[in-house]
């Protein structure tokens, strides 16, 4: 069952039963048959649709914008900022089709040989409800202009988001049998993976649910990528105003109420800046971060995506501090209905503690104190996770060098969290497999098909 209840209020607003097994099946070949038409377009027409789809996406950004807030809770500002980055998305992916799925020349010591890249056919994407429109974009922008069809499973919070993602594309002339949503329970995904029709599978979510995505595609030889979780380290070197650095990591943090893979969960400052920036952050996110209604464009800490997740957070916390960790600023649910949570902050965190380890996907900072840099990229890659992660200071040279040390998909120089049209994204370890977004992005379900002339 997709169910829609407003983290806000609670309220249930509507469920959607599940798709039958006939419907997934009447959806596997639909994409399957779609592909032969869809793979046989020019480039610059399929370039041409995806451009207009984010012309679509940009005109309908209120309306996809007030979904996302109903159904997981997102400030309505920060809905249509996800918007604009589908947007860039889409944008970059028609403006680039043409260079991108260019034929490579090589001239090899026996002679001359080109490389064509061609699609692979149906896809199956999965995707979470954290960012429902953004995390489609990256997987359905580059596979569609490449020509590969798609089959979307969405988040079952997400119904309405996926139907109106769905709209959009086939409104700007994306063909019905080259994008079908499912409104699939898990259950059913082992089938879809095991259809000779259904040639690869792109997921972001959990660590359970890419495994198990994996382990099936796996079985049937199918090409896997995975946006898995992360607890991004985010080192503080040094500071010119140290104020300005507060706010800046605690807004990085906060973003999406926490509920963002590369967001910096785990900030490791070095010695002589720990305090000062401890009692910085503390006051900056209990007196900045004030929980309030998402669709308030002034709240600036809304509800988690569900009452689960947030009663999860909170479970995270307890444990935590029952462990010997300090709380330094909030740690608890807010009372009264909805999935609210304090913006909170926790130090002397220590390896033997289960929040050392774990993702923790809410609004929660964990401040680490590290004794010099050695120390810092040691803490920063004690950890299973490896997706993102930031250097912060005044020193170009030295931020860099730190940077180059970190275990991660990506280092982002005084920045932190986001994510660009045409910069890859994704991690090592246990935060998946593969590369989303730039040209990397388009090349993870590609045939690079060699000819030898
Ligand atoms: P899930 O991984 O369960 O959900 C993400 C998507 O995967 C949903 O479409 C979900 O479907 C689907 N799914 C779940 N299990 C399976 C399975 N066995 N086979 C096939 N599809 C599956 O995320 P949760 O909502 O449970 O979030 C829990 C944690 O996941 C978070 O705390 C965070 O750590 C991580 N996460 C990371 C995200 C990221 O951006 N990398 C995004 C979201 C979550 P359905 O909704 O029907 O269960």
């Amino acid at each position: 069952m997709y169910t829609l209840t407003n983290p806000a209020t609670g309220d249930l607003v509507e469920r959607i039963p599940n798709s039958t097994d006939e419907e997934v099946q009447d959806a596997i070949e639909r994409v399957h048959r779609g592909f032969s038409s869809w793979r046989d377009r020019p480039v610059s027409e399929r370039a041409a649709i995806v451009a207009r789809a984010a012309e679509l996406f940009a005109e309908r950004s209120d309306e996809l914008a007030e979904t996302m807030t109903l159904e997981m809770g997102k400030r309505i500002n920060e809905g249509r900022g996800e918007v604009g980055v589908v947007v860039d998305i889409f944008t970059y992916y028609a403006e680039n089709a043409a260079a991108l799925l260019a034929d490579e020349p090589l001239t090899l010591k026996s002679g001359p040989a080109v490389i064509v890249k061609q699609p692979i056919g149906a896809l199956l994407g999965v995707m979470p409800w954290n960012f429902p429109c953004y995390q489609v974009a990256r997987f359905v922008a580059p596979n569609l202009v490449l020509g590969n069809t798609i089959l979307l499973k969405h988040a079952s919070i997400c119904p309405r988001s996926a139907a109106a993602i769905e709209r959009v594309l086939h409104d700007a002339g994306v063909p019905t049998d080259a994008y079908v949503n499912i409104y699939a329970s898990s259950r059913q995904i082992p089938a879809v993976l095991a259809d000779p029709r259904i040639q690869g599978v792109s997921l972001t979510g959990s660590e359970p649910a890419g495994i198990s995505v994996a382990t099936e595609a796996g079985k049937h030889l199918k090409k896997t990528v995975l946006e898995l979780g992360g607890s991004d380290p985010l080192i503080v070197l040094d500071s010119a105003d140290l104020d300005e650095t507060v706010r800046n990591v605690a807004t990085a943090r906060m973003r999406n109420c926490g509920q963002s893979c590369n967001a910096p969960k785990r900030m490791i400052v070095l010695a002589d800046l720990y305090d000062d920036f401890v009692d910085k952050l503390s006051k900056h996110v209990s007196d900045y971060f004030q929980p309030g209604d998402p669709a308030d464009p002034a709240t600036r800490l809304p509800p988690l995506a569900s009452v689960a997740a947030a009663d999860e957070v909170a479970g995270q916390i307890a444990t935590a501090v029952s462990q010997g960790a300090t709380l330094r600023a909030g740690g608890h649910r807010v009372e009264g209905p909805g999935a609210f949570l304090e913006a909170t902050v926790l130090t002397d965190v220590t390896p033997g503690m289960d929040a050392y380890h774990e993702e923790i996907f809410g609004p929660v900072v964990v401040v680490f104190r590290a004794a010099d840099e050695d120390e810092a990229v040691r803490i920063a890659n004690d950890s299973p996770f490896g997706l993102g992660a930031s250097v912060w200071g005044t020193d170009q040279a030295r931020m860099r060098r730190v940077a180059e040390r970190i275990e991660s998909g990506m280092v982002y120089l005084n920045r932190a969290g986001g994510s660009v049209a045409d910069l890859p994204f994704g991690g090592i370890k246990r935060s998946g497999i593969g590369r989303e977004l730039g040209a990397a992005g388009i090349e993870e379900f590609m045939n690079r098909k060699a000819i030898r002339l």
